[in-house]
C-alpha cells in the first residue's frame, strides 16, 4: 500500500478538487481517495509519500505518437527541403522507417520519449508504430521499452503498400500476431500495462486489397484500427483517384471506421465526411503542433465538437510533451478563426475527458482520473497557485502556469517511476548516451541511403 497525502488533488472526476486530500494506493490501482488525516490513520502502514502540498492529477494520455521518430531530431536531409507533405514523407518518414533495420535502434529511439514522456507527466502513450526494416517483433521491442521505463501503451504496427507486398504481409502479420499475444497476457499473466490494436498508415498508401485484408483480419480478432486520415491535400486526392470517393468515405466503404478506430487528423473532410465519422461513432485525435510544421492545414475542431464527434489530442511524435500540444491546441483556434473565445472549452475537454474515454477502450479500469477503482496513473507537480485554484478553473492554471519541468514525481500502475525528477528504475544519462551512440550510424545509414 501507498499513501500520498498533503496533497491538492485535482481528480478530474466527481470529486473535483480535494485540499489536504490523500490518495490510499492498492498494487496497481486507486483503492481510496479522503482527506489526509483520516487515511494515515485508516492505512498507518501504508508507504507515506508526503505531496508538500503540491498539486497532484491524473497522469497525461498522449492519444497519438510515433516513438520511433526519435532519430529525426536534429538530423538534416539531403537536397533540397521538402515543398510539400507528401515530399516530407518520402524524403523523411518513409526514408526513416525503412532505415529503422535493428533492435537497438527500435529499443532507443522508443526509450528517449518514453523517459522525455514521464518527465512532462505523460503516463499513456497510443503508439503508432513504422520500422520498415525490421517489421517481425518490432512491437515487442517496443513493449519492451515501454515496460522498462513503466509507461501504459496501446501499441500497433502502421501497415502500408509504400514498401511493397511482402513488407505489407509482414505488417499485418506485425499486428496480428501482438494482438493475439496481447489478448493472451489477459489470461495468463497479470501484465496490464500494454494493450493492442490494428494499426494502419493513411488511405493514400493502401489499397484496396490491403484494406480488405487488414478488416477481415482485425473484425476476427475485435480490435478496432489507427489510421491517418486526410492529414494531407495528398491524401484526398489520392482516395478519389483510386475510388472515386473522400478517404473518409473509402474507410466507411471498407469497414474500417466505427467507436473502435482512431482516425488520426481529419484535416480535409468536408460536412458530410464529418456526418459519417459522428454516424460511426468514430474517435478522432487532433495534433496541432505537428500539423502546423507539416504545414497540413487546421482540423475543423469546432465542427467536431459541434456535431458531437469524440475528439482526443496527441502529439504525433513532434513533442513527448502533453503541456506544447495542449498549450498549442487551445491557441490554434483563436488564431485561425480570429476569435478569442474558442479554443479553450475545446482543448480542455481533449486533454481532461475525451483522451480518458479513448483510452477507457483499450483497458479493463480508468486510466486518466483519480478516482476508486481507476489505475494509480498520478503525477505530482511543484505547481504552488499564485490565484484561488479549483477545479472549473484547473485548466487554465495549466495553460498559463504551468510545464514540463515542473513535474515532480511520476506514478504508473502504482508504481513511482520518477521522484523529485529522478527516474526510478532506469538510468536516463546511460540511456541517452546510448541512444547518442546509435543515432550515430543510423544517421549515416541514412547519408548513404
Ligand atoms: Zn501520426
Amino acid at each position: 500500500m501507498k499513501l500520498i497525502g498533503n496533497a491538492e488533488i485535482l481528480t478530474l472526476g466527481s470529486k473535483g478538487f480535494i485540499h489536504d486530500g490523500a490518495i490510499a494506493i492498492d498494487g496497481e490501482t486507486i483503492k481510496e481517495i479522503g482527506q489526509t488525516e483520516e487515511l494515515r490513520n485508516k492505512y498507518p502502514d501504508a508507504e507515506f509519500i508526503n505531496a508538500e502540498h503540491r498539486l497532484v492529477m491524473p497522469g497525461f494520455l498522449n492519444a497519438h505518437m510515433h516513438l520511433y521518430s526519435t532519430f529525426a531530431r536534429g538530423m538534416g536531409l539531403k537536397g533540397e527541403p521538402p515543398k510539400t507533405f507528401g515530399e516530407i514523407l518520402k524524403k523523411l518518414w518513409w526514408k526513416l522507417d525503412k532505415n529503422l533495420t535493428t533492435k537497438e535502434e527500435l529499443y532507443y529511439s522508443a526509450m528517449v520519449p518514453l523517459i522525455e514522456g514521464i518527465k512532462s507527466g505523460t503516463t499513456a502513450i497510443l503508439d503508432h508504430h513504422a520500422s520498415f526494416g525490421l517489421i517481425d517483433g518490432s512491437l515487442d521491442i517496443i513493449e519492451k521499452a515501454a515496460l522498462d521505463a513503466g509507461v501504459r501503451s496501446v501499441l500497433c504496427y502502421e501497415t502500408s503498400d509504400r514498401w511493397g507486398k511482402e513488407a505489407r504481409d509482414a505488417s499485418i502479420r506485425e499486428n496480428v500476431r501482438f494482438i493475439m499475444k496481447k489478448k493472451k497476457d489477459v489470461i495468463t499473466e497479470p501484465e496490464t500495462l500494454t494493450a493492442a490494436t490494428f494499426g494502419m498508415h493513411a488511405s493514400l498508401t493502401l489499397s484496396d486489397e490491403t484494406l480488405e485484408m487488414s478488416k477481415s483480419e482485425a473484425e476476427r480478432l475485435g480490435v478496432g484500427f489507427h489510421i491517418h486520415v486526410a492529414e494531407g491535400e495528398e491524401d484526398v486526392e489520392d482516395s478519389l483517384k483510386k475510388s472515386g470517393v473522400r478517404v473518409v468515405e473509402r474507410l466507411k466503404k471498407f469497414g474500417i471506421l466505427g467507436d473502435k478506430t482512431l482516425a488520426i487528423h481529419c484535416i480535409h473532410i468536408n460536412e458530410k465526411e464529418i456526418d459519417i465519422l459522428k454516424e460511426t461513432n468514430t474517435m478522432v485525435v487532433h495534433n496541432p503542433e505537428s500539423n502546423m510544421n507539416n504545414a497540413v492545414g487546421v482540423a475543423p475542431i469546432l465542427e467536431f465538437f459541434k456535431k458531437g464527434i469524440l475528439t482526443g489530442i496527441g502529439t504525433d511524435g513532434y513533442t513527448p510533451s502533453m503541456f506544447e500540444s495542449v498549450k498549442v491546441a487551445y491557441i490554434l483556434p483563436k488564431l485561425h478563426y480570429k476569435d478569442p473565445r474558442v479554443g479553450g472549452g475545446e482543448s480542455q475537454k481533449m486533454l481532461f475527458e475525451n483522451n480518458r474515454k479513448i483510452f477507457a477502450k483499450f483497458f479493463d479500469k480508468p486510466v486518466g482520473v483519480i478516482e476508486e477503482g481507476a489505475y494509480a496513473d498520478i503525477i505530482i507537480l511543484d505547481y504552488y497557485p499564485p490565484t484561488p485554484f479549483n477545479a472549473d478553473n484547473a485548466f487554465y492554471h495549466l495553460i498559463f502556469g504551468m510545464r514540463d519541468n515542473l513535474v515532480n514525481t511520476t506514478i504508473i500502475n502504482g508504481r513511482i517511476v520518477m521522484k523529485d525528477r529522478k527516474l526510478l528504475n532506469i538510468d536516463e544519462e546511460k540511456i541517452m548516451a546510448k541512444s547518442r551512440e546509435v543515432a550515430k550510424k543510423f544517421w549515416e545509414k541514412m547519408q548513404n541511403d
